[in-house]
């Protein structure tokens, strides 16, 4: 079965088309813009890219143009639209209602729309997405892949915050966490790699992205992980701050002048590595200073790295031990310094780089030495694999 995965954002969506039998990737691009003046970018497997300037005012538009090269007689992947056997859907909150993926019938997708609330951002976009999916292909199934659902597993003691049991009773306020489509594809994946049973590893997921979380999955549960609420709690990133006292929130907003919203955004826009090293949220940049002895890049890296570790340390402690940690995602598959960095935290834990190995970009392939008391791997996420799949298998039944 072909399978249409779709990732709506606000102003932009990412879409590829995967053949679910070989698993290969048939078609891929994005949309941007969407709203204001718009372009697409679309490639078939083998092909070169093409970029097309046009108005997208709506995503419903956004997505006719997506079926109209995927169909397009000179370089369209597909002959018909009747090629696309379902098609799956990244949705960012699922709350408490789902801890699985879900056809998305019109119950469910009332459901989502109570979500919305905690992902002001995020889930009316996707629900935008589903809508003018649903309209094109009107006897398509739709699928819904929660970044959330995978952390359902959590336990009370790891999802409440310390705070009136009231709001969690009342308004649902807990940790949800994020990026669990990658979480889980990533630590499954590794224990195919190492030829273990899922069920019987401890393993820390290091996603180090532009957005980044960690997340302890054992027994093949996530048990724990550092987004919150919202994406903005835990590791530093390329502009979230991450972990902060929430009452440094109200004296910026007194020196500064700014109210909560205002606070908001420099927490989520102008902090991470960006705020740190006022140079840039790219890693290459950071790293380019760092490599001149800039002292801003120098103090970005540093501090991104420790707090990494420091969430390993803790999650080592919350699993009694830990047999693998994976780096995933830009960073964690792209950036051999960063995992060094965070690496050199971590020889308590009997933890051995293999330095030729760890130079390693955007492969598979363990990075630890054989004498390594945990296996260190770098290993690419593959979230929309992981979302076809998920898809494919709720369509089959
Ligand atoms: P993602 O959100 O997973 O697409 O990750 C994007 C981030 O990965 C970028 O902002 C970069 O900081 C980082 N990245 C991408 N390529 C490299 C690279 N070759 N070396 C270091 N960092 C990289």
């Amino acid at each position: 079965m072909n399978v249409l995965v779709i990732n709506c954002g606000s102003s932009s969506l990412k879409y590829q088309v995967i053949n679910s039998d070989t698993e290969e990737v048939l078609a891929k691009g994005l949309c941007e813009r969407i709203g204001l003046d718009g372009r697409l970018v679309y490639q078939k497997a083998g092909g070169e890219k093409e970029i097309t300037e046009a108005d997208m005012p709506t995503h419903k538009q956004a997505i006719q143009m997506v079926l109209d090269a995927l169909i397009n007689p000179n370089t369209g992947a597909l002959k018909s639209l009747d090629e696309i056997g379902a098609v799956g859907h990244r949705m960012v909150h699922g709350g408490e209602k789902f801890a699985c993926s879900t056809i998305l019938d019109e119950e469910v997708l009332k459901a989502v729309e109570e979500c919305n609330d905690l992902a002001p951002l995020h889930n009316p976009a996707n629900l935008i997405g589903v809508r003018a999916c649903q309209e094109l292909m009107p006897h398509v199934p739709m699928v819904g892949v929660f970044d959330t659902a995978f952390h359902q597993t959590m336990p009370e003691k790891a999802y409440l915050y310390g705070i009136d049991y009231d709001y969690y009773e009342k308004y649902k306020v807990r940790r949800y966490g994020f990026h669990g489509t990658s979480h889980s594809y990533v630590s499954k994946r590794a224990a195919e790699m190492l030829g273990r049973p899922y069920e019987e590893l401890k393993t820390i997921v290091c996603h180090l992205g532009n957005g980044a979380s960690i997340c302890a999955v054992q027994n093949g549960q996530s048990i724990d992980t550092s987004m919150g609420l919202t994406p903005l709690e835990g590791l530093i990133m390329g502009t979230r701050s991450g972990d902060i006292d929430p009452g440094a929130m109200e004296y910026l907003a007194k020196k500064e002048g700014l109210d909560l919203e205002g606070v908001l955004s420099v927490l989520n826009k102008k902090s991470g590595v960006q705020g740190l090293s006022h140079i840039s949220s790219d890693f290459r940049d950071l790293e380019a200073a760092a490599a001149k002895d800039d002292p801003a890049g120098i103090r970005a890296l540093d501090t991104y790295n420790y707090r990494v570790a420091k969430y390993v340390g803790a999650y080592t402690a919350a699993m009694n031990g830990v047999d693998v940690i994976c780096f995933t995602a830009g960073v964690g598959e792209n950036g051999p310094n960063t995992r060094k960095g965070i690496c050199d935290y971590l020889g308590y834990l009997g933890i051995e780089l293999d330095e030729e190995a760890n130079l390693v970009r955007g492969e598979e392939k363990i990075i630890s030495t054989p004498d390594s008391k945990v296996t260190v791997i770098c290993l690419p996420t593959n979230e929309e694999l992981a979302i076809a799949r998920e898809t494919v298998a709720l369509v089959n039944g």
